[in-house]
């Protein structure tokens, strides 16, 4: 079975583990902790980056950060991932659903400012597949408005919009180092700040709501609970394989980029003929190659193309369920006005296919051969 994502070993990752391990420093903010957030910081240009246990939890961080209360109103596209949803509903904040674009599956940014509301607080973008949302247009609504503008840039490392690295648009941005995610470390996650005014304060929350970061710096005789916050702080272990995996960003991002590539030139005949659609690249967004998907004409048929690829031993997943009509985002939260109608449709016809830096060049074959078996009924 070609499964639909493995894990790539790089280069150093097994002795940089051994290295941590060895040195004793086991817990968080070790010298493999600062090392992944240097490398962080030179990919992305945001100036500060903490490494959180995952990127649910620097997304709960931001909801602390922005101090957002009750009853206040985030928008957010329906089709994320329920993690984007669920950290800011955990602080009572109501989760608002904006539609996607049917071309980039992104934040449909001409709904935007239907869905604001006095109670709006903030916008939450996810670029799905690593494409970068409508930023120029989205960034000057969040200024007109005032709303704090959070980037769930899970799929996003490596990628850019005019130039500009994702990540670094919002005043908060989230990473994902999941086993799934282009570099991981199998849980793990950072925050990058683009504002210097909330960095003291993401430490603390970090920290369980404590100074020890400022204890540990001299600034402070004794440590102490001030805030609010949780245990957001992964092992220098974990940043230890971390470390070694975005040293060896380049190479996994060519070996990625030469799948997505092949399927996307070798599967463009099929894909007509069968009124299959592929993604949308817009002009002025690089993206990561982080997943490649189709869009098939109708559930029936993406279900019967993930059961034929599974027959010839091919592993395919479907993706995110719309968020407006999960039972937790009907309690939570709402679709803006005019629903997400786009959202609902899509979510029913995506296929995603194998997508990961040691696909073999053979096994490739097999994936788009299997693809091109299948006739669209
Ligand atoms: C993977 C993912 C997350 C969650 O990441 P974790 O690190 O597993 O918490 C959140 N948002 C998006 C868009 C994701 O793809």
């Amino acid at each position: 079975m070609i499964p639909f994502n493995r894990t790539h070993i790089s280069e150093n990752e097994l002795d940089y583990l051994t290295e941590a391990v060895r040195r004793g420093f086991t817990c968080g903010d070790g010298p493999f902790t600062r090392r992944a957030g240097g490398l962080l910081r030179e990919m992305t240009g945001v100036d500060y980056v903490l490494l959180t246990t995952s990127c649910t939890h620097a997304l709960e961080m931001s909801a602390i950060l922005l101090d957002l209360k009750p009853g206040d109103e985030v928008i957010m596209p329906s089709f994320a991932f329920m993690s984007t949803a669920n950290a800011f509903a955990l602080r009572g904040v109501v989760p608002v659903f904006v539609d996607c674009r049917p071309d980039t599956l992104n934040l449909d940014e001409r709904l935007l400012e239907a869905a604001i509301t006095d109670r709006t607080r903030a916008v939450v973008v996810v670029h799905y597949a690593g494409v970068a949302c409508e930023m120029e247009a989205i960034g000057k609504l969040c200024e007109r408005y005032e709303l704090a503008l959070v980037e769930d840039n899970a799929h996003g490392l490596g990628g850019f919009y005019r130039g500009r690295p994702l990540g670094s648009f919002g005043c908060l941005a989230t990473q994902s180092f999941h086993a799934t995610k282009n570099v991981q470390c199998g849980e793990g996650g950072a925050l990058l700040l683009n504002d210097a005014g909330l960095v003291a304060r993401a430490e603390v929350i970090r920290e369980k709501g404590t100074d020890r970061g400022q204890f540990f710096r001299g600034m402070v005789d004794k440590y102490r609970w001030v805030d609010i916050g949780s245990s957001y702080l992964p092992s220098d272990v974990l940043a230890a394989q971390l470390t070694a995996q975005l040293e060896s960003f380049g190479t996994i991002q060519i070996r990625r980029h030469a799948v997505w590539r092949r399927y996307h030139d070798e599967l463009a005949g099929w894909g007509t003929v069968n009124g299959v659609v592929q993604p949308t690249i817009p002009d002025g967004c690089a993206h990561p190659a982080h997943l490649y998907y189709l869009l098939l004409p109708d559930l029936a048929n993406r279900q019967a193309l993930i059961a034929h690829l599974s027959k010839m031993d091919v592993q395919a997943a479907f993706h995110y369920q719309p968020l407006h009509v999960a039972p937790a985002g009907v309690r939570y939260g709402r679709a803006a006005p005019g629903g997400c109608p786009v959202t609902e449709e899509v979510a029913d016809r995506l296929v995603r296919l194998p997508l990961f830096a040691d696909l073999a060049e053979a096994d490739v074959d097999r994936v788009v051969n299997a693809v091109q078996t299948y006739e669209v009924g």
